[in-house]
């Protein structure tokens, strides 16, 4: 781990190791959710689960032909087209029908599942913390004070406030991809400037932690791209360019290493980085100054199983006179 302009102070914490077929098919209607037996169920009790605009149109299921029938039905078509040449069009157009019909039919399945993982989940969340905090969920309703702020990738094993144990109203959370923060400019990134102008200002957060991890994506992009604008990403390219730097300093540092062990120092160099992108935020460098702010730089590995935390201790030396 090298040092970005400050002392890094570096702590180890170590964690131990740790269908049937659906036969529904859904027909060429739909229903507004005010009709009763397709209404969202009532979770909670006479309240919305979700917030949706009304009116939702819900494609109702019903058992209808298994997919056998379908491609039984296309194969008849087909062979019928092929006999046929006169109806050609017609038939063409009825296997169109019927192959969309088809897609629909699959689509509406697999968004069945995931709409109903997200219900189960709320179902979960509801009974075991929201009902069984009454008092933290009644001071959050007033307000939040998180102490930290945190940035962290986006990817779906880092949740921070699962690996941390984060609770509701302690964290004030900005994820996109490689955990990255830009160097203040008003003209782009701002996303992430108003995040920590609100967090800083308005939030007052004590603590602002840049968490990277391991086997991060985005960082493996950084180290892949020549970084020219030839990579043929939209977005993805000029966002991870964000810690170029880092990038350059272990090409410098570790060159002639497996790439994988060039991405992994990369992933702590580019905390590093945005650690010091924070310093180019005004009110940032005010917080620290008045030492009402500290930063942080965090490392999870997955894989290992452990997290890594070291401090930014920022500070001012007295002038020299001669
Ligand atoms: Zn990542």
């Amino acid at each position: 781990m090298s040092t970005f302009n400050g002392c890094l102070a570096s702590q180890l914490i170590t964690a131990p190791a740790v269908q049937s077929r659906v036969a529904f098919r859904p027909v060429a209607t739909a229903r507004l959710n005010s009709s009763a037996p397709n209404s969202p169920p009532s979770l909670i009790r006479k309240e919305p689960v979700f917030a949706a605009p009304a009116p939702i149109i819900h494609p109702l299921l019903k058992e209808d032909m298994g997919k056998d029938s379908y491609e039984e039905a296309i194969a008849e078509l087909q062979k019928l087209l092929s006999e046929k040449g006169e109806l050609g069009p017609k038939a063409a157009a009825k296997i169109d029908e019927i192959t969309a019909e088809l897609k629909t039919a699959d689509g509406a399945a697999a968004i069945s599942a995931s709409v109903e993982r997200l219900k189960t989940g709320f179902i979960q969340f509801k009974r075991e913390k929201y009902e069984k905090n009454p008092a933290l969920y009644g001071e959050l309703a007033k307000g939040q004070s998180p102490t930290y702020m945190v940035f962290a990738c986006s990817d779906s094993r880092v949740c921070p406030s699962h690996v941390l144990d984060l609770q509701p109203g302690e964290a004030f959370v900005v994820r996109n991809i490689a955990n990255m923060v830009p160097a203040y400019d008003k003209t782009k990134y701002s996303g992430v400037g108003s995040a920590l102008e609100y967090g800083v200002l308005h939030l007052k957060v004590q603590e602002i932690v840049v968490i990277g991890h391991s086997a991060c994506g985005g960082i493996k992009g950084l180290m892949s791209f020549a970084c020219d604008g030839s990579s043929g990403t939209d977005f993805i390219e000029d966002w991870v360019k964000i810690c170029l730097p880092a990038k350059s300093k272990v090409l410098a540092d570790a060159n002639g290493t497996p790439f994988g062990d060039q991405c992994a120092l990369c992933e702590k160099e580019a905390v590093n980085v945005s650690l010091g992108n924070l310093l180019s935020y005004p009110f940032v460098r005010q917080g620290l100054v008045n030492k009402t702010l500290a930063l942080k730089g965090g490392y999870y590995d997955f894989i290992k199983g452990t997290f890594e935390l070291w401090s930014l201790d920022f500070g001012i030396s007295p002038s020299l006179s001669v």
